[in-house]
C-alpha cells in the first residue's frame, strides 16, 4: 500500500516534539494526506448498528455466523474486512464473548504489528509502537482501568507473543492516540480508529487543517464500491510551505482555562497556542449584555450564570429520560432568564440555544425552532473560524429547520453558506455535502416557485385594484394556494 505523502514531512516541533509540515503552499479545502486505519472498531454499544467494515449506521446487518458478533452491510464488506477480522473471529470464539472496544482495538492494533513485521510501507512517517503512550502520566482512576483492560486482554489472547509492558504501551498509544470516527451523516460517534501519521499532526485551537473521515460514495447500494476507511486532513486556510499543519484536539467553543485543563488531563501536554496565551475570544465567550454603555452587575451575570449551569444539568438529565417537552420548558425558562444579561456570543447561552432549537426542530415546532437555531449561528460565526466544520453543520441545520418553518429565502441562504464551508471541511465527495447539494437544488427551485407565486400575487392584487380583466385568473388562484398551502 502506498500513501501520498508528498505535501507533507516530519519536522522536530520544539516542546511539542515531532510535528508535520507543508512542503507546499496549500489552498482552503485541499487534502493534504488522506490515510486509511491502521486499525479501527465499532463502539461495544452500536455493534449490531454500524458495519464492522465500512462504519455506516444500517438497519439489517448481516452477523458473522461464526462469531455472531461482527456485523456487516453485505458479504462484499465481510469479505473486505476478513483480513483484520479472521484472528479476532476466533479469539471471540474462543472467548465466548466479545471484550470492550479497548481491548479489541488494542487486540487488532497487536495483529497487525505482527502480520507487517518487515514491511515497511511507503508513506508511513511513524511506526506504530513510536507514537507516545504517556502511561506514565496517567491518572491512578486511568490507571486503574488500564490494569483491568490489561487482564481482560490476556484472558482474550491469551497466546500473545508480546510482554505485559509492550501490550500497555499500546493500550496508552490508543488512549492518547485514538480518533473518533463518526457515521456517515456525521451526526453520531459510532467508533476508533487508529492513524498514525494522523497523530503526528499537532494541536492548535485555532488550527489551519480539519480531520474528516470520508465514507465515499453513499449512493452507492454495492459495497464494492464503499471506499475504505480513510480519514482526509484538509486545509482550513491558505497554508504556506514549511508551516505546521495543525488540527484541534478539542472543541474551541470552550474558554482558553478549560481548554487547556481538557487538553492536560486527556493528552497530556499544556497548549500554549496563541488563543490559549492571549485569551482570544474567551471576553467574547462570557460577554455580558451591553445596552448603551450599561451592563448588568456582576452578581447579576454570576446569578445567571449558576442558574444556567444547574439548567443546563437539568436539560440533560431530560433528554436521556426522553421527556422532550421538559426539554423544551426548561430552554424557554432559562433562555428568558439569559435574554437580558448575557450577551449574544455567551458559552451558555449558546449551549441552551443549541439543544432549544434541535429539541424543538424534533418536535416540529420549526418557527421556533429556526429562531433559536438563527440566533446560534449567529454567534457561532462571530466566535469560530470561518471554515470550522461545527459552524458548517450548524449552519446546515440551522437552514434545515428554516426551510421546514417556510422560511425558504433565509433557509435557502444558510443551505448554500454551509456549502461553501463543507466543500473545504469535507469536499465534494462526502455524502454530507451530497445531500447539501441537493438540498440546495430543491431549496433554489421552491424559491424560484415562491418568487413567481409572489410576483403573481401582487400582479394580481394590481390587476384587482385597476379593475382589469385577468387573463389567467384560473392559475393564478391554484398558485396563490400552492403559495398559501406552503406556507
Ligand atoms: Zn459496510
Ligand atoms: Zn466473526
Ligand atoms: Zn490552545
Amino acid at each position: 500500500m502506498t500513501l501520498d505523502m508528498d505535501n507533507v514531512e516530519v519536522f522536530d516541533a520544539g516542546e511539542k516534539g515531532r510535528g508535520l509540515r507543508t512542503t507546499k503552499d496549500l489552498c482552503p479545502g485541499e487534502v493534504v494526506f488522506a490515510e486509511p486505519s491502521f486499525a479501527a472498531v465499532v463502539f461495544d454499544s452500536l455493534s449490531q448498528q454500524v458495519c464492522h467494515s465500512c462504519f455506516r449506521r444500517q438497519a439489517n446487518l448481516h452477523r458473522c455466523a461464526q462469531c455472531k458478533f461482527a456485523h456487516y452491510c453485505d458479504r462484499t464488506c465481510q469479505t473486505a474486512c476478513w483480513d483484520e477480522h479472521k484472528q479476532e473471529c476466533a479469539a471471540i470464539k474462543k472467548y465466548e464473548k466479545a471484550p470492550n472496544e479497548n481491548v479489541r482495538l488494542t487486540a487488532r492494533v497487536l495483529w497487525r504489528i505482527q502480520k507487517d513485521t518487515g514491511i515497511v510501507s511507503d508513506g508511513q512517517l511513524t511506526s506504530v509502537d513510536q507514537l507516545e503512550d504517556h502511561v506514565a502520566d496517567m491518572l491512578a482512576e486511568d490507571f486503574k482501568e488500564l490494569k483491568i483492560d490489561m487482564q481482560n486482554f490476556l484472558d482474550y489472547c491469551p497466546k500473545t507473543r508480546h510482554g505485559k509492558e509492550y501490550i500497555s504501551h499500546i493500550f496508552g498509544i490508543i488512549k492518547c492516540n485514538g480518533f473518533t470516527l463518526s457515521d456517515q451523516r456525521g451526526l453520531q460517534a459510532v467508533g476508533v480508529g487508529l492513524f498514525p501519521n494522523l497523530c503526528l499532526v499537532n494541536h492548535d485551537c485555532w488550527p489551519n487543517c480539519t480531520v474528516i473521515l470520508n465514507h465515499g460514495n453513499q449512493s452507492t447500494l454495492n459495497a464494492a464500491y464503499h471506499s475504505k476507511r480513510r480519514i482526509e486532513l484538509r486545509a482550513l486556510s491558505k497554508i504556506s510551505e514549511n508551516e505546521e499543519l495543525t488540527v484541534g484536539y478539542v472543541d474551541f467553543l470552550n474558554v482558553s482555562t478549560d481548554r487547556q485543563r481538557a487538553l492536560k488531563h486527556q493528552y497530556h501536554f499544556d497548549c500554549t497556542c496563541k488563543s490559549c496565551s492571549e485569551h482570544l475570544k474567551d471576553d467574547l465567550k462570557m460577554a455580558a449584555k451591553e445596552i448603551d454603555g450599561n451592563k448588568p452587575s456582576d452578581q447579576l451575570v454570576k446569578e445567571v450564570q449558576e442558574f444556567s449551569l444547574e439548567c443546563l444539568a437539568k436539560v440533560e438529565a431530560a433528554c436521556t429520560a426522553g421527556d422532550f417537552h421538559e426539554v423544551v420548558k426548561l430552554c424557554r425558562e432559562c433562555l428568558h432568564k439569559q435574554e437580558p444579561v448575557f450577551g449574544k456570543t455567551h458559552l451558555y447561552h449558546l449551549r441552551m440555544l443549541s439543544t432549544a432549537s434541535e429539541v424543538l426542530s424534533y418536535l416540529q415546532f420549526f418557527s421556533e425552532a429556526a429562531e433559536y437555531a438563527g440566533r446560534l449561528v449567529e454567534g457561532y460565526m462571530k466566535l469560530y473560524h470561518p471554515n470550522n466544520a461545527h459552524l458548517g453543520m450548524a449552519i446546515m441545520r440551522a437552514g434545515v429547520t428554516h426551510w421546514h418553518a417556510g422560511l425558504i429565502k433565509v433557509g435557502h441562504e444558510m443551505i448554500c453558506k454551509a456549502y461553501a464551508i463543507l466543500m473545504v471541511t469535507h469536499g465534494p465527495n462526502h455524502p454530507i455535502t451530497k445531500d447539501l447539494e441537493s438540498m440546495r437544488m430543491q431549496t433554489e427551485m421552491e424559491l424560484r416557485m415562491f418568487k413567481q407565486n409572489e410576483h403573481v400575487y401582487h400582479s394580481m392584487r394590481e390587476a384587482a385594484l385597476q379593475n382589469k380583466p385577468m387573463a389567467e385568473a384560473s392559475s393564478v388562484e391554484d398558485n396563490i394556494k400552492a403559495l398559501s398551502h406552503k406556507q
